[in-house]
């Protein structure tokens, strides 16, 4: 008989079987206890296997090979979020001394990174227009050390010329960072055009579900990535088990997610184009995309669920538009299995003043649809209402 008394703190022996689990367990061990130390050296020496959670972990490798192999590339790191993830980068890569070239229309928090947090480390940065090659040249000086585009601009739904882009990074000797959120490797493989490390954020379209929040980066060149996988476990950047096992559950159907919803949103973009009181639909399907002669070199056939448009009106017509679809969670996120609707002049835009917004297309009628899994005729009836309602004086 064991003495409970002292026992309790005892780990069990895992119960053998013959067969084995179907799911991917949940590997939530902080710790993995060698036979011997020498053992341990042996494993710090380049041996495969586990031993501190911060530095790696089953149940994120498991969701980093499968990012890999969409990406069709080895060795990426899941990080605790998709900004740890470009932390992680900076940190790895950047030094002081170094310039750092960043679209203007990047997500919120990355350009906030870049223009408030990476010149307290000594890295200068600048914006340009990544729709315009001949911008981004301009603003490269001796120290440029990287570029870091988004392919698809949001809001604006803008497309990069990563052709351009990715020209000017080879000739000049500068690291390419891609984050592709947005497009995912269904809608972009980046490592086939020119990028050198490529971020996503998986709490997005990959996880899909809303419940996760995580970071995905990876570097083609090892010695880089090694520098990646230092800083993101010497700063702690780790993620969770839980949310690797939840999110490598959601990717299992990412193909299939992102197919519909990449259908639903060309056919939504079609039916919403020819009503009253719409200015604007910008989706790459869309032969009046204002980057259309971009559409197929970068994206091939693949426009992906993002869309926004404009109505008339103003925040009058913007208010009642949400209120007049209140199953549409209003809510500042993407990629998730449903529909979710943005409106960046309050949200993630609320800090520019109102002439910024409109140098970047973004007026008080604008709004941002993640398109998700509903049935595409139900979606395309809530808003064509919705749109009636805002234009009712
Ligand atoms: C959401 C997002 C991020 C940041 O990801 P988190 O998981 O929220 O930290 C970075 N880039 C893009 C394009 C995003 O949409």
């Amino acid at each position: 008989m064991t003495d409970h008394r002292t026992s309790l703190t005892r780990r069990p022996d895992w119960p053998t079987s013959t067969s084995r689990p179907v799911v991917t367990p949940l590997q939530p061990s902080v710790v993995y206890a060698s036979p011997d130390p020498d053992a341990l050296d042996a494993q710090y020496e380049g041996g495969t296997g586990f031993t501190y959670a911060r530095e790696g972990h089953p149940n994120a490798t498991v969701l980093a090979q499968k990012i890999d192999a969409l990406e069709g590339v080895d060795g990426g790191i899941i990080t605790g979020s998709g900004m740890s993830a470009v932390g992680a980068v900076f940190l790895g890569v950047l030094k002081a001394g170094d310039h750092v070239i960043g679209a203007d229309q990047l997500y919120g928090r990355t350009l906030r990174l870049m223009t408030e947090d990476l010149p307290k480390f000594g890295v200068q940065t600048t914006l340009a227009d990544p729709t315009d090659a001949s911008a981004i040249e301009a603003a490269i000086r001796r120290e440029t050390r990287m570029i870091v585009v988004e392919v698809v601009s949001n809001p604006t739904i803008r497309i990069a010329d990563m052709e351009g882009i990715a020209k000017l990074c080879a000739e000049r000797g500068i690291l390419l960072m891609v984050d592709n959120t947005f497009t995912t490797p269904r809608g972009y493989r980046r490592f086939e055009h020119g990028a050198d490390i490529v971020i996503h954020s998986v709490t997005k379209l990959l996880a899909g579900h809303s419940d996760a929040t995580l970071g995905y980066a990876v570097a083609k060149d090892p010695a880089l990535m090694e520098q990646i996988y230092v800083a993101n476990t010497s700063w702690g950047m780790t993620p969770s088990p839980f949310d690797c096992w939840l999110a490598e559950r959601g990717l299992q159907s990412f193909d299939l997610r992102y197919d519909r919803a990449e259908a639903t949103a060309s056919a939504l973009a079609e039916a919403l184009s020819g009503l009253e009181g719409v200015l604007q639909v910008l989706h790459p399907s869309r032969p009046d995309h204002p980057d259309h002669n971009r559409v197929t070199s970068v994206l091939g056939d693949r426009p992906g669920n993002m869309m926004s448009f404009e109505v008339a009106g103003g925040r009058a017509a913007a208010n009642a538009l949400t209120r007049a679809v209140p199953d549409l969670p209003f809510a500042p996120t993407l990629g998730d299995v449903g529909t979710t609707l943005s409106h960046p002049a309050s949200s993630s835009h609320r800090a520019l003043t109102p002439e910024a917004r409109a140098a970047l297309g973004i007026s008080e009628g604008f709004f941002r649809v993640s398109v998700g899994l509903e049935d595409p005729d139900l979606l395309i009836r809530e808003l064509t209402h919705a749109i009636a309602e805002s234009q009712k004086p």
